[in-house]
């Protein structure tokens, strides 16, 4: 091994190391799925270019998250996007899986985790009673295929789901409540949020 691949690797290392310890911190413990969001991370901001997501690339970044696990913990942690600065999506499609986008240049990759994955962990330390404690450890050193699928994709993202001031507010027809960000649905010429518009998580309690 080279000196400069020496040299790479142990900061390869040290970054991973670094990037989790930090993301265990926000999330509260130590679970396999801090360690594949911080690889799930790195290999997605690695695919789209992004070498420094909570600096001078800060606004060049949006992700899409299909999961609301501890994984998705671990790329907030990471690439420093949240629901709050509207840099990280939801969509609950229950899969292990996120797409990391370049702004600047519209390149944008899924990464998908591989179900073949957990039992491949469990292969790497066949001594480990424990199969979360076997994927903790293994999900630390197995390679980015055996981990991972990435997939070339196209997002658009829509003006109104861009960081920024809300675009407009618009007055619920039926509740009178405010909707920003054209979130709204018209039904019949009338402007309706979702929950009047169609069902929404609650009800009202009477
Ligand atoms: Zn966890
Ligand atoms: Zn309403």
């Amino acid at each position: 091994m080279s000196r400069l691949c020496g040299d790479y690797m142990l900061n390869t290392v040290f970054e991973f190391e670094t990037l989790l310890t930090e993301s265990v911190k926000i999330h509260g413990h130590l679970c396999p799925g801090q360690v594949l969001g911080v690889r799930m991370s790195l290999l997605g901001l690695r695919e789209i270019g992004i070498d420094d997501p909570k600096g001078k690339d800060r606004k060049n970044l949006i992700v899409y998250v299909e999961m609301d696990r501890c994984a998705t913990d671990a790329v907030q942690s990471v690439t420093g996007c949240s629901l709050g600065h509207r840099t990280m999506k939801f969509m609950d499609y229950g899969k292990m899986a996120a797409t990391f986008v370049n702004i600047a240049t519209g390149k944008a990759m899924r990464v998908i985790a591989r179900e073949e994955s957990r039992t491949t962990a469990k292969n790497y330390f066949p001594e480990i009673e424990n199969k979360y404690a076997a994927q903790l450890e293994a999900y630390k050193i197995m390679t980015d295929e055996e981990l991972f699928d990435v997939m070339e994709v196209r997002v658009r993202i829509r003006p109104e789901d861009m960081p920024g001031r809300p675009s407009r507010r618009v007055v619920c027809d039926a509740c009178g409540e405010h909707v920003q960000d054209s979130r709204e649905l018209y039904r019949n010429g009338r402007a309706l949020c979702r929950p009047c518009a169609d069902t929404g998580y609650y009800e009202p309690f009477f």
